[in-house]
């Protein structure tokens, strides 16, 4: 059997290392917002090239409070992809705006900047690309239209931790951009994380006080806060990975060009470019037959998911909420799309065996 991922596997290098740091803040005794917290943020700022970093709890609070640091009128207009993962979605619904769906590119899966320009209004205030899988939007092209418009960008670079567009990092593109370091994502944590970068002091400022309670000052709360705070265990660990960040995302392309050399075209791989430093958050193909797949797969003992089955206008959640348009481009990703096994604890060998298996389909 091939498993899909393995979390235990995949942090067991780090393991040593991350018992020291514990023993080491355990026995400091300060929890929240403390040394490993800065570090981590100055760290994590100088990696992505942007001038400031904030911790905070998870990925959707960093979307959020990203939203709520830009201060928009209520009911704003913002521009999301299509066939994003939910929390993008959910994040502009909480800073109390309106999530306007954007049609993906086919080929890349992100945001098509030629569709946008049709979707803005004089209610638009933001464009959310979302890198992906682990490819960055066409940032440039985005950029412009930001200016053309005078829209702000908050980047989800939730799957993208060291994707690159020209050697410009995820991070360093957008006025905010926010990031999760569930375990799963490229630059995971033992628990929930999350983070905004931004080169913007005015934001960053802000940014500090909403995750903690609004407060600049202690007990003195200038703005209606939340409580959303990177600890000091997970800012430890998430230090020491973010060392290997680099030698994590290479091996996870050495694995993607394996699949990309080995697989067969009926299978629709990504579409790769030079200029785009893929970090492959997830490695998916398409397949108009994707459900006879899975189970073949399966069958053959080789687990696989699927990034994501039900496009979010078609959740019950968002029923009523998001404007029913239609989203074809969207739907056939969601309808055709399966994730292979490919994560820093996957061999060489792991890859060759689905290839064989994928070869006989
Ligand atoms: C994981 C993810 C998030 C949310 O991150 P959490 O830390 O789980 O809150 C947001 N956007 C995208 C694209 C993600 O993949």
């Amino acid at each position: 059997m091939l498993e899909y991922e393995n979390l235990a596997r995949l942090n067991a290098p780090f393991l040593a290392q991350y018992q020291d740091k514990f023993a080491e803040i355990a026995q400091k005794g300060w929890y929240i917002l403390g040394n490993e917290v800065s570090l981590f943020e100055r760290e994590f700022a100088d990696y992505c090239g942007a001038r400031y970093c904030v911790g905070v709890a998870n990925g959707l609070d960093a979307l959020t409070l990203s939203l709520r640091a830009c201060a928009f009128p209520p009911q704003s207009e913002i521009l999301v992809p299509a066939n994003t993962y939910i929390a993008t979605i959910l994040a502009v619904l909480q800073a109390g705006h309106i999530p306007v769906l954007v049609e993906p590119d086919i080929r890349t899966y992100n945001l098509d900047d030629k569709l946008v320009e049709a979707k803005i209004t004089a209610k638009t205030k933001a464009i959310m690309p979302v890198h992906l899988y682990g490819r960055l939007c066409a940032m440039p092209e985005i950029l412009s239209l930001a200016q053309k418009y005078q829209l702000k960008i908050i980047e989800d670079a939730a799957q993208a931790h060291g994707a690159a567009l020209n050697g410009r990092r995820a991070g360093a593109w957008g006025d905010l951009t926010a990031f999760s370091f569930y375990p799963t994502k490229n630059l995971g944590a033992l628990g929930d994380g999350g983070a905004v970068t931004t080169d913007n002091a005015e934001y960053a400022e802000r940014l500090k006080a909403l995750r903690n309670y609004g407060s600049s000052q202690k007990y003195y709360n200038a703005m209606l806060g939340v409580n959303s705070r990177l600890d000091e265990v997970q800012a430890g660990f998430l230090r020491i990975k973010l060392k290997s960040l680099d030698k994590i995302n290479a091996h996870k392309n050495k694995l993607a060009a394996i699949y990309q050399a080995e697989l067969p075209g009926q299978f629709i791989k990504p579409w790769v470019a030079p200029e785009y430093y893929h970090v492959y958050h997830i490695y998916n193909i398409r397949h108009p037959e994707r459900d006879r797949l899975k189970k073949y797969l399966a069958q053959q003992g080789i687990k696989t998911e699927i990034h994501y089955p039900v496009a979010p206008n078609k959740q019950q959640a968002l029923r009523g909420i998001l404007a029913q348009l239609a989203t074809p481009l969207a739907e056939e990703i969601h309808r055709t799309t399966l994730t292979l096994p490919l994560s820093y604890a996957h061999t060489e060998t792991d890859i060759l065996h689905v290839c064989k298996i994928l070869k006989k389909f």
